[in-house]
């Protein structure tokens, strides 16, 4: 037997089911909140990813040769594709520009529960604005999102990767080992970034300063204590945020994403019930257009894995059935079986979900069958029934059958399947 690919996933029926509800959620709020749908392919050059995350991105990529020796990756994430295809050919559209993205993802990591090599993503791109209102317009999005998918116990954390960037400056740390800090302190490793801060020649006091300063956490009256230019931006977003009075946040300047391209607003949300792989989505504000050839175009974006969003909504309740037929139409015997196809395609051409019996099966099994996919009525299309023109309609929750002629089966089913759909 040809085994899966480690880290890749084959969805049933019901995990499809899911994975769509889900997905009609995203479009429906993307919508309500002016985004837009665009798709990018799922390889693109190697160096794009390098450019935005550094060399050391190829390791945690499916990167290959081609055949005509081009250097290929499979994407690990969606914004630098979005980035890109808003440098090449989206940049005449009017500022800002908002996009969303549905779509798979793949990185060379190690799989354990809730994490994969090949996942979905919904990526958020908010391009053109340096405003506080663009950044609070994402995360009440996000916020928004996670109230209406019904998730319990979900945290939202705000920092502000300027405002440690700006001290790493002044005390005259290289941007190396700015990028090295601000990996470790995203990890949380407190004892590795101090010591690196003092083998960069940082003082052991300014240092602590620094490290408390990553490790403040609390509610937006921590804003005003900060100073300078970034720490009332921030104030203004969470001021925004504390505006809709939906949003609850917490500021964590320990937030600072560890990737070089983040300038401003990051956050992070976690739902708490998922244990180790709890983080739901990051994003932040970054400037990638020039690093890709374009001007200087500020953005904002964030992304959300299917796989926990899922996972947390199933620990908040939430149940998805299975979609099932409305009807099963079923053929007595072989003179029956055109009668049977003809049946189904009106039904079908009136909107009503049919199945058909595939395997030859008797009566007793095709109704089996039929309860089983989950069809609320069964047609039973037998001599008796073609010689009367009339068929057999099971009721298949109260097993009531009627007789219903062929011509109207459509128009009865119609009425039928619409009446089941309002009391159920
Ligand atoms: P990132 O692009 O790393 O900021 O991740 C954004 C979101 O994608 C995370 O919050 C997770 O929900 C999800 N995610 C990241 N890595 C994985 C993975 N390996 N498997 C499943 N979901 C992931």
């Amino acid at each position: 037997m040809i085994q899966r690919l480690r880290g890749t996933r084959d969805f049933t029926p019901v995990e499809m089911a899911k994975r769509n509800s889900l997905e009609a959620v995203l479009r429906k709020i993307s919508a309500e909140y002016g985004f837009r749908e665009i798709q990018t392919p799922v390889m693109e050059s190697s160096e794009l990813f390098v450019l935005k995350s550094g060399p050391g991105i190829l390791e945690e990529m499916y990167a290959f040769e081609d055949k005509g020796g081009r250097k290929i990756s499979l994407r690990p994430e969606l914004t630098a594709p979005i980035i890109r295809f808003f440098v090449n050919e989206l940049s005449n559209y009017p500022l800002p520009l908002k996009v969303f993205c549905i779509s798979d993802v793949f990185r060379y990591e190690e799989p354990q529960s809730g994490r994969y090599r090949e996942f979905a993503q919904y990526d958020v791109e908010s391009i053109g604005s340096d405003r506080p209102e663009a950044d609070a317009e994402l995360l009440i999005l996000a916020s928004d999102l996670c109230s209406r998918l019904g998730l319990k116990n979900v945290n939202i954390r705000i920092g502000h990767v300027g405002i440690i960037r700006e001290k790493l400056d002044k005390m005259g740390i290289p941007r190396d080992t700015q990028a090295d800090f601000l990996r470790l302190m995203d990890k949380r490793k407190i004892g590795e970034a101090t010591d690196l801060l003092l083998k960069a020649g940082m003082g052991s006091s300014q240092s602590r300063e620094l490290i408390d300063l990553c490790q403040t956490r609390g509610d937006g009256g921590i804003a005003r204590t900060l100073k300078g230019e970034k720490a009332e931006y921030l104030l203004k977003v969470v001021s925004f945020l504390e505006a809709t009075g939906t949003v609850s946040y917490e500021i964590d300047m320990g937030v600072v994403r560890g990737l070089d391209y983040y300038t401003g607003i990051v956050f992070e949300i976690d739902a708490n019930d998922l244990g180790a792989e709890k983080q739901i989505c990051g994003g932040g504000s970054y400037e990638l257009t020039r690093l890709f050839g374009g001007n200087a175009v500020p953005s904002t974006g964030f992304a959300f894995g299917f796989d926990r969003l899922i996972l947390a909504m199933e620990k908040a309740g939430w149940k998805c059935g299975e979609s099932t037929v409305d009807c099963f139409v079923l053929a007595v015997s072989d003179e029956e079986k055109a009668a049977m196809l003809k049946i189904a395609t009106a039904l079908r051409r009136k909107g009503i979900g049919t199945e058909i019996d595939l395997m030859g099966r008797n009566m007793s099994k095709g109704l089996k069958y039929a309860s089983a996919r989950g069809a609320k009525f069964s047609v039973i299309v037998g001599g008796r029934e073609i010689a009367s023109g009339k068929l057999t309609v099971r009721d298949m929750d109260t097993g009531k059958q009627e007789e219903v002629p062929v011509d109207s089966i459509a128009e009865y089913m119609l009425g039928r399947t619409g009446q089941k759909r309002i009391s159920s």
